[in-house]
């Protein structure tokens, strides 16, 4: 390669079309494009077993879009960078921004180390619509309370750019000396749980817009009540793709704007700002993933129980929509928001086991498992965040259920040993007369647990214990 020619460092922008770094880089004529596993920089926030089953067919689909030209790499990126640069002679390097705190750091050392030999590097940014640090309230500091963030900071600032094209003719070199296969980057599960995922998504570039269009043509005309409903079709699931960046927030906003503008397409950017707020809230707190923002909560009585812990994971706590939704992330990667934050609440509040631990499961279960979004959320539900959820709203599964999953057609697609109870008890079995619960084929304790808590005792458990941690302030 020549000193005209230009590295590419792929990170969490998996994709060709919108990607300002990249269409930067292709001036230059000849590229190699880059992707780092990069574990070793990563440390406790290494992906888990969901996202790197994901990770490892959005690179084969990259490589496919790049002729096969796609070096890839494992190991310590401080390393691997400044010696391909060297070893390529080539003179810059081009990537898009990432937001997570060990990303800036590591990315922040590689600059400084190639600036110091000579070389350069141009940064963009692709992932978020308004870059953290961009929007602040009048008096400069964060906002806190999401309706401000978005509505004030976000709608009164500049609007997003519109997406960009794709790089036209480029050259892709491949380093052919030291770039490993994919399948060497070994991202499988070893046990083959992934197979039961595979059916549910279409990963890469193509299988985001794809998605998107689906959405289009379908979910986005009933998302404002409709994504609420977790057995119906109405939101988008574009979450694993902008997570890995197969699509960018630029290209989702003005598609979804483009079609038409109504309360449909306001609610969905509003979602697409929660990430926004997410990725503010970790910039500006860097142990979001792992301290409560709010320092009160580290003298709360979490329980300590594994059996616990183990039931909910596994979908086996005996309280169907929680059930529901611990299986719908087993067996797909994903979980419905509405579920997530019955299953959550369920985990925090009823069973009173630390967030930290759902957090964990998440991020190792979800294929959408996003350092901003998982611990931003998991604070919130817990009422330890930002702009939390109040201490005292305590999501009753039955109460949710009922009304979010009226016909029992999600708790019967998850939880099919239930399937044959009328829909009046199907949210609470245990309120099934014996003769109801003998015509349905349930046994209970045997063909399905008995709840693992009372509802009502854990529920002013956790009451008593938040108002405790208020009066204490
Ligand atoms: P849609 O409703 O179609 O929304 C479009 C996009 O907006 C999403 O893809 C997502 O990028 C964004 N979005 C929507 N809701 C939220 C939200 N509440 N917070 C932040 N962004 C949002 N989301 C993740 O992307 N990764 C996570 O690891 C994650 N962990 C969560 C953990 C808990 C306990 C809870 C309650 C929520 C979590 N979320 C997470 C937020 C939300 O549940 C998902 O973003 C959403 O369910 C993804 O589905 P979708 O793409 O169909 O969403």
């Amino acid at each position: 390669m020549t000193k005209s020619a230009a590295i590419h460092w792929f990170r969490q922008d998996l994709r060709l079309a919108d990607n300002p770094a990249l269409l930067v880089a292709s001036a230059h004529g000849t590229v190699l494009p880059v992707y780092i596993l990069d574990d070793h920089n990563a440390g406790q926030h290494a992906m888990g077993g969901a996202s790197r089953w994901w990770l490892h067919h959005s690179l084969l689909s990259l490589n496919a879009s790049l002729d096969g030209k796609l070096s890839v790499y494992a190991g310590d990126a401080c390393e691997i960078i400044p010696d391909l640069v060297a070893r390529m002679g080539v003179s810059t390097v081009y990537w898009n921004r990432c937001h997570e705190p060990w990303r800036i750091r590591r990315d922040a050392r590689i600059e400084a180390d190639l600036n110091a030999r000579g070389f350069s590097v141009q940064s963009c940014n692709s992932s978020l619509l308004w870059e953290p640090g961009t929007v602040k309230k009048t008096d400069g500091t964060p906002y806190r309370v999401f309706t401000h963030f978005y509505r004030k900071g976000c709608l009164g600032a500049e609007a997003p750019r519109a997406p960009l094209q794709r790089p036209g003719k480029v050259k892709w070199h491949r380093d052919t000396m030291a770039a490993k296969e994919i399948d060497e980057l070994d991202l499988l599960p070893r046990i083959p749980w992934h197979r039961q995922l595979e059916p549910h998504w279409t990963t890469g570039e193509f299988g985001a817009a794809a998605r998107l269009e689906e959405f289009l043509e379908g979910g986005i005309w009933q998302y404002k009540d409709g994504r609420d409903l977790p057995a119906k079709p109405f939101v988008s699931r574009l979450s694993p793709h902008l997570r890995f960046g197969e699509i960018s927030p630029h290209q989702a906003w003005h598609a979804i704007r483009a079609v038409f503008d109504d309360e449909h397409v306001d609610k969905f950017c509003s979602e697409l700002g929660w990430r926004e707020f997410s990725y503010n809230l970790l910039h500006h707190n860097p142990d979001l993933p792992r301290r409560n923002l709010q320092s009160r909560f580290d003298r709360f009585p979490w329980v300590d129980d594994d059996t616990l812990l183990s039931a909910w994971q596994r979908g086996l706590t005996g309280v169907p929509m929680v059930d529901a939704g611990m299986r719908e992330l087993w067996q797909t990667g994903y979980m419905h928001n509405r579920v997530r934050m019955i299953a959550g609440s369920f985990l925090v509040k009823n069973l009173l086991l630390h967030w930290n631990h759902g957090e964990r499961w998440f991020w190792d279960t979800l294929v959408d498992a996003d350092l901003a979004n998982n611990s931003a959320s998991w604070q919130w539900i817990a009422g330890c965040g930002a702009d939390a959820v109040p201490y005292f709203r305590v999501f009753n599964p039955v109460t949710q259920g009922r009304k979010f999953d009226k016909n029992g057609e999600y708790v019967r697609r998850y939880v099919p040993e239930l399937a044959g109870l009328p829909d009046k008890f199907l949210h609470c079995p245990w309120e099934a007369p014996a003769h109801v619960l003998s015509q349905s084929g349930v046994e209970p304790g045997i063909t399905y647990p008995g709840p693992i808590v009372d509802l009502r005792e854990s529920r002013e458990r956790a009451l008593s214990a938040f108002a405790a941690l208020k009066r204490d302030k």
